[in-house]
């Protein structure tokens, strides 16, 4: 039978650990093709080389994951199409902003049998309202997407420390299973369960939290309060998912994807990080210029979240009930001070 062939789609600093973790799997099983295809959205580095030409000559990705040998079996391509010739199964692993003009240039370029894994955290506010990312991209390919999240922050999977994270799929539990197969390591558990939706929720929503978890970082608040966003924010994720979608299962904010990606965020990530700077400089430093400044290409999920997530609560009037995501937007775009994360008391009623 036919082997699979895999691509991934993105080379960031998730993309270059999500292919390390696929190369050394694609080696070990024989239903994979040995070679991983990672398209590259190429640039030129200060030496005056490609970024595509120097992990082929390295190994490593020198930007986005410097020090870490992705494999031999990694092969960075800067040409899309070519990238993702032959392959059945497709990981998409950009920053959520690009993901939309990715697919567009690979309508009509797929093979028909393609299966696709989402690996993004962060949705698309739309006309006809919110939309998750594993829809746009099922939307665009017509194909089955399913979707990977959990607390993994890139750079400790890189040096192989032990993490979890959690499959989300919407029927076809063979298919899930075949996508963890491809993940999972010693280091990395892999568990596959039975609801898409609240898996990519919980992946998507939690870096909103990280930016209030920063503010009260950058406003030295100490560990009590941060607990408290902590739980408030998990409150508000599940809140809101519920109403997005009602199929959303309790158990799902306990796995991998919900209560331990939401602390691992809240203590270890970039949305943290750089929120945390934004509440030193007492909002007056937009993240833009601290995402430039600090992350050296890497991009921010939390912020464009939390102006989506806003536009949820606006359009349909929801705004009483998420106190805490509604500020985080507030905040980002100056209209209140970092300060005003703890500034209200109506909580409890918001969760009634
Ligand atoms: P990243 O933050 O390192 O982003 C940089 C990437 O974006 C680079 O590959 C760059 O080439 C690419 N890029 C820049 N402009 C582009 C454009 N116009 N079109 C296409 N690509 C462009 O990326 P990442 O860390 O791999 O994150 C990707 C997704 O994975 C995000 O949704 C993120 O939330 C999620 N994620 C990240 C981590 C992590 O620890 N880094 C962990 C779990 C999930
Ligand atoms: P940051 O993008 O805030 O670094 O979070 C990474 C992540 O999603 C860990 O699971």
């Amino acid at each position: 039978t036919e082997k699979y062939k895999v691509a991934v789609i993105g080379s960031g600093n998730w993309g270059s650990v999500a292919a390390k973790l696929i190369a050394s799997n694609t080696l070990n099983y024989d239903i994979f093709h040995d070679e991983v295809r990672m398209w590259v959205f190429d640039e030129t580095l200060p030496s005056g080389e490609k970024l595509s030409d120097a992990i082929n000559q390295t190994n490593v990705n020198v930007k986005y994951l410097p020090g870490i040998e992705l494999g031999k079996n990694v092969i960075a391509d800067p040409d899309l199409d070519h990238a993702v010739r032959d392959a059945n199964m497709l990981v998409f692993v950009t920053p959520h902003q690009f993901v939309e003009g990715v697919c567009k240039r690979l309508v009509g370029k797929l093979r028909g049998d393609v299966q696709v894994i989402s690996l993004i955290k962060g949705m698309e506010f739309k006309v006809d309202g919110p939309c998750m990312i594993s829809s746009v991209i099922s939307k665009q390919l017509g194909a089955c997407c399913c979707v990977l999240m959990g607390a993994n922050i890139a750079d400790e999977i890189a040096e192989e420390k032990f993490s979890e994270a959690t499959i989300g799929y919407r029927e076809n539990k063979e298919v899930a299973e075949r996508w963890a197969r491809l993940f999972a390591t010693p280091y990395f558990s892999v568990t596959a369960i039975q609801d898409l939706e609240g898996v990519e929720l919980c992946g998507t929503l939690k870096n909103v939290v990280a930016i209030a978890a920063g503010f009260v970082d950058g406003l030295e608040m100490g560990s009590n309060t941060k607990a408290a966003i902590i739980r408030i924010g998990l409150n508000e994720m599940r809140a809101f998912s519920k109403r997005l979608s009602p199929s959303v299962r309790e158990d799902t904010f306990f796995e991998s994807c919900g209560m331990a990606d939401l602390i691992a965020t809240c203590f270890g990530g970039r949305n943290r990080k750089v929120a945390e700077a934004f509440a030193i400089h007492g909002g007056q430093r937009p993240f833009d210029d601290l995402e430039t400044e600090m992350l050296q290409g890497q991009k921010l999920q939390g912020v464009s979240t939390a102006r989506e997530v806003y536009q949820v609560l606006e359009s349909n009037r929801w705004f009483d009930s998420f106190p805490l995501f509604r500020t985080v937007h507030e905040i980002c775009i100056g209209n209140k001070p970092p300060s005003a994360i703890v500034h209200y008391n109506d909580f409890r009623k918001a969760e009634d």
